[in-house]
């Protein structure tokens, strides 16, 4: 059994595939072609944003994101501290300061009552306030409601760290769609993944869109040799702008069946493990499926004897990096107890009934 089954994807729309990928071949246009920013657009009507700026990966994304929005040395930003250690970095890589906030033990997203007390905390250092990076981890939006007031009240921008999020959704508006700049990942395991690295910004704001064009290749200007800023190299190619607009064509397809997946998981195993929370109003794209679980080494141990692949997302929190030690922020609670129950089971929209029961029949140790 596969963690997230890709190759089973890849056979389900193996013909459209192999036109498109070879289609990109033969173009010869391997750096922004045409499916580039087609892609584009159908990435920002789906998620229904005036712009989308694709890039080389989530991580560069998120990068781009605070480079745009003028975020450096001498600033606070406040990031979740259970999420993939991305989140954080890109904080620390423009200069900033991350601000490690704890999150909700059932959404796993950031707590904004700790968020408030962080950012009081912060207004009696020297750091100046400038944003939150909200993460919505494993696929749930995070709390964007009060979020939203939240930096309205304070005057921080918001970014939403959307690489496991693509897909999910809040009142009916889709992920990559909050806060001021959001962004997303294509790595192939993601909700919506190409052959390789990938990422993508979305914005409604046209100086931010044109700032971000500019900065993911080397801040050009509106002429090519005269470069206004610094910038990164950070385009997404042409062959996985073309797998992405296969993969786009079945994606309403795939998250009804992933959401198939963990409605069955969920009638089996609720009651007997804590199962993910989905709060009324929200939808998950399903990333991961997460359960929490007191014994949770001997249940990861138990189905790895049983030929089951599931993952500790996260074991350690971003305010436990090494990376992180100079930092020596307050130890957030919540998300290190979550560091020693969660466990991430196989979730993939191929996934059969059979494969749900074996894995559900393991986790709770039935014959
Ligand atoms: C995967 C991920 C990233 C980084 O994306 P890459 O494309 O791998 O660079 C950032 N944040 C979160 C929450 C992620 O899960």
């Amino acid at each position: 059994m596969q963690f997230r089954d890709l190759h089973r994807q890849y056979e389900a729309m193996r013909a459209e595939m192999d036109e498109a990928l070879q289609g990109a071949a033969r173009s010869g246009a391997y750096i922004m072609g045409p499916q580039v920013a087609e892609l584009e657009q159908q990435l920002a009507d789906y998620v229904g944003v005036k712009h989308c700026i694709t890039c080389a990966n989530g991580t560069d994304a998120l990068r781009l994101a605070l480079m745009a929005l003028n975020i450096g040395p001498g600033d606070a930003v406040f990031v979740p501290d259970f999420t993939f250690f991305a989140t954080a970095e890109a904080v620390a890589m423009v200069g900033a300061t991350p601000v490690f906030v704890d999150v909700n033990k059932d959404t796993y997203n950031i707590d904004v009552n700790d968020l408030n007390e962080k950012y009081h905390d912060a207004l009696e250092t020297d750091l100046l306030p400038k944003a939150v990076m909200a993460v919505d981890l494993f696929g749930l939006p995070a709390d964007y409601e009060r979020l939203y007031e939240f930096c309205r009240d304070m005057a921080l921008d918001l970014i939403e760290d959307g690489a496991q999020g693509f897909g999910g959704s809040l009142q009916g508006q889709r992920n990559c769609h909050f806060g001021d700049i959001a962004t997303t990942s294509f790595f192939p395991a993601k909700p919506l993944g190409c052959y390789g690295d990938g990422g993508a910004l979305f914005t409604d704001d046209d100086q931010w869109a044109e700032r971000l064009r500019s900065l993911r290749v080397h801040g050009k200007g509106t002429d090519k040799y005269d470069n206004v800023r610094l910038g990164l190299n950070s385009r997404l190619d042409t062959l996985q702008a073309a797998v992405l607009q296969v993969k786009l064509r079945h994606f309403d397809e795939e998250l009804e069946a992933v959401s198939r997946v963990a409605q069955k998981y969920d009638e089996l195993l609720a009651g007997k493990v804590k199962i993910p929370m989905v709060p009324e109003g929200y939808t998950s794209s399903w990333a991961q499926y997460t359960i929490q679980a007191e014994n949770r080494d001997e249940l990861q141990a138990r189905l790895k004897a049983a030929g089951i692949p599931s993952m500790v997302y996260y074991p350690r929190t971003m305010s436990q990096q090494t990376a992180f030690a100079y930092l020596n922020q307050k130890p957030c609670p919540v998300a290190e107890q979550l560091t020693k129950t969660v466990l991430s089971l196989p979730m993939h929209p191929y996934m059969t009934d059979e494969e749900i029961e074996i894995v559900a029949n393991t986790v709770l140790n039935n014959d």
